[in-house]
């Protein structure tokens, strides 16, 4: 009865984050305590993300580039091939080679909210996620993630096919998948089955956010389906944000802790910038910084 809430073996996982390139100065300085909190975490990477439309490519550039100059980490720059010919790409991963960057994750991307319908590929640019991790190959020995979805991606035309894409880009040259946010294990669990099924060796690892907001949530979530048990957990929380955030990191807590009971020892987490949540959820899965590790 006395066992250990969380019963985990300290020390035995490997995490990332993802962060966003920061809109305003205020932002910026959210963004760095946030890496500074993360940092001692000893994450294998940190991913900077690329706005919808390539609209913070200056941005991704600048924080990837910081992240270089200030601290160890190892960052990982998202790029897609929204809105970009190849050759502005090739300029792209150019400067990202030359300053020093190893890992870029190769996205798709979608259309600005603002122009709305679906991806048309630029006249001459990448189509697809695949053609772009063929293309950055093709140019430098970049270390390459991609995208997965557990619950399909919306313009799939079946889960196959959905997988078949994914193999895709891992012949193409990624070397591992990071799945979008998912609340239902079995999904995770069910879908690295399939993708075993279908030859996938290489690492896929789960997605973590931690919910903060359901209406943010509802807008990026794709076909993730959100179960009423999760919203029915955050009802009448939404004006007061000290129990909402103290429920979200003890839900998130509570997939993490299945996935690690699954085998999972590598997670990945949507920070949106903030430390608190990830690094509580590191803490419970027995990882400790580096000063008292
Ligand atoms: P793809 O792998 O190219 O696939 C998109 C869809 O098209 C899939 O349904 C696939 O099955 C289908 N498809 C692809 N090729 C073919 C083909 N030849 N024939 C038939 N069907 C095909 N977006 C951003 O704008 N910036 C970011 O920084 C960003 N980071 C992300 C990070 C992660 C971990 C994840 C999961 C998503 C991220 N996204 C980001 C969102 C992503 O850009 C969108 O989900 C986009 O709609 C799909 O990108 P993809 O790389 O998965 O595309």
């Amino acid at each position: 009865a006395d066992a250990p809430l969380f019963g985990v073996q300290p020390g035995d996982i490997s995490v990332s984050f993802e962060f966003f390139p920061p809109k305003t100065e205020k932002m910026e300085t959210q963004l760095w305590e946030a890496i500074t909190q993360l940092a001692p975490l000893s994450p294998s990477f940190v991913s900077v993300t690329y706005g919808a439309g390539g609209s913070t490519r200056e941005r991704t550039h600048a924080t990837v580039s910081r992240i270089i100059r200030e601290t160890d980490l190892v960052p990982a720059a998202h790029l897609t091939c929204v809105a970009a010919s190849k050759a502005q790409i090739d300029e792209i991963v150019d400067r990202y080679w030359e300053a020093g960057v190893r890992h870029i994750v190769a996205l798709r991307g979608d259309p600005p909210p603002a122009d709305g319908g679906r991806f048309v590929p630029h006249p001459e640019g990448y189509a697809s996620a695949a053609d772009l991790v063929a293309g950055i190959k093709a140019r430098h020995g970049f270390d390459i993630s991609v995208a997965a979805y557990p619950e399909i991606h919306p313009d799939a035309t079946s889960a196959e096919a959905d997988l078949d894409n994914l193999k895709r880009k891992l012949d193409a040259g990624a070397s591992r998948a990071i799945t979008q946010f998912f609340f239902s294990t079995d999904a995770y669990f069910r879908f690295l089955d399939k993708a075993l099924a279908a030859g996938i060796t290489a690492p896929i690892l789960p997605g973590i956010m931690p919910v903060t907001s359901f209406s943010a949530i509802r807008r990026m979530s794709g076909n993730t389906e959100i179960p009423a048990w999760l919203e029915a957990m955050f009802e009448g929380l939404d004006d007061r944000p000290g129990p909402r955030a103290l429920v979200a990191a003890v839900a998130a807590a509570d997939l993490c802790k299945r996935l690690y009971d699954g085998g999972v020892r590598d997670f990945h987490f949507y920070t949106l910038n903030r430390a608190e949540q990830a690094y509580a959820i590191c803490q419970l899965l027995g990882l400790r910084p580096k000063e008292i590790g």
